[in-house]
């Protein structure tokens, strides 16, 4: 990529999009074009044919995406599937047609079988059933992927696809609704310290075991990949560690200083019992997590307060 190449990231005010077009101006790309919801709804395949056909971009993050936690995933699956779909098909094959020289997918770790051998390889993609309470966005990350390689396949066009594990950091979604586990542990122990409360309610079992990255070292990655790799296999991104909810909830006490005791409320579902990613391939392509978990949550706690006044909103 030039320094004044069109670059198009799809999804600018979400987690991945920001920390992208954050790590671009960073990197000294000066044109950078995005959209708001209000001007371009990517679910209208006429508006976004349109879009490209106007903008002609050169390079294409796709960092659109309807995301939730497990909640919202098991609530609302018509909308999970639904919304990638379409988002997804349109900007693929907008960008195909228009002659975008590279686009860059971003899919997730939940693609994975649910009782997937750990670390998971990008080879157990379509090797078992998927976890329940998201198979929906799965099956529509699943199809964007082959759609990227079908796309590679039959018209020779360039469009890679990254499965980032579960992401935090600035900019995150904090609504205890929709938001996945830790910005929803940072919230609740800030209320609760906040409050003088006790007790804080995590979760399910507490022993699921997740792996955690900061969304800065996947903006950093995207980058990296889509500078040097062009192939049409999947490639994973993680920081290659794991930790329990249970410690995580524990770390999460300690950043934010709350010092009272949690309880775990096995009600709520545990989701997937591990869902660690094996970076050997990106490790070999030459690229390396950065940011420490405890070190993360720090300063997404730090974001967190500046910006609780909207987020309460
Ligand atoms: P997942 O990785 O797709 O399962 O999504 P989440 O980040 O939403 O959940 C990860 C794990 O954290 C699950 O086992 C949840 O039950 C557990 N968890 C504990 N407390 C919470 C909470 O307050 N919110 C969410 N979203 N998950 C929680």
């Amino acid at each position: 990529m030039k320094s004044n190449d069109k670059i198009y990231v799809a999804g600018h005010r979400g987690l991945v999009g920001a920390a992208i077009c954050r790590r671009l101006e960073q990197d000294g790309y000066t044109n950078i074009l995005t959209s708001t919801h209000a001007e371009l709804d990517l679910c209208s395949q006429a508006e976004v044919q349109a879009f490209f056909q106007k903008s002609r971009p050169d390079y294409v993050f796709l960092a659109a995406a309807r995301v939730g936690g497990i909640h919202a995933n098991n609530t609302f699956p018509a909308d999970f599937i639904r919304d990638n779909l379409l988002i997804q098909t349109n900007i693929i094959d907008a960008a195909y047609q228009e002659g975008v020289q590279k686009l860059l997918f971003l899919g997730s770790s939940c693609i994975y079988p649910k009782l997937c051998p750990q670390p998971m390889k990008e080879e157990y993609l379509l090797t078992g059933p998927l976890e329940t309470t998201n198979e929906w966005y799965a099956i529509a990350k699943i199809a964007g992927i082959k759609m990227c390689q079908a796309y590679h396949r039959q018209y020779g066009f360039s469009a890679i696809s990254l499965m980032p594990t579960n992401l935090y950091g600035p900019g995150d979604n904090f609504d205890l609704k929709k938001s996945h586990v830790l910005p929803a542990l940072i919230r609740k122990f800030h209320e609760a310290k906040e409050s003088g409360q006790v007790e804080v309610e995590v979760w399910g079992t507490g022993s699921p075991q997740r792996e955690f990255l900061h969304v800065d070292d996947l903006a950093a990655a995207s980058l990296f990949l889509m500078e040097t790799y062009s192939e049409p296999e999947i490639v994973n991104v993680g920081s290659g560690q794991e930790v329990t909810i249970g410690e995580l909830a524990k770390l999460a006490a300690e950043v934010v200083g709350f010092q009272g005791t949690v309880r775990f409320n096995p009600e709520m579902p545990d989701g997937t019992p591990r869902k660690l990613l094996d970076v050997s391939f990106l490790t070999r392509l030459g690229w390396q997590a950065e940011i420490p978990l405890k070190e993360g949550m720090e300063s997404t706690y730090r974001w967190f307060i500046d910006n609780i006044t909207d987020i309460r909103q």
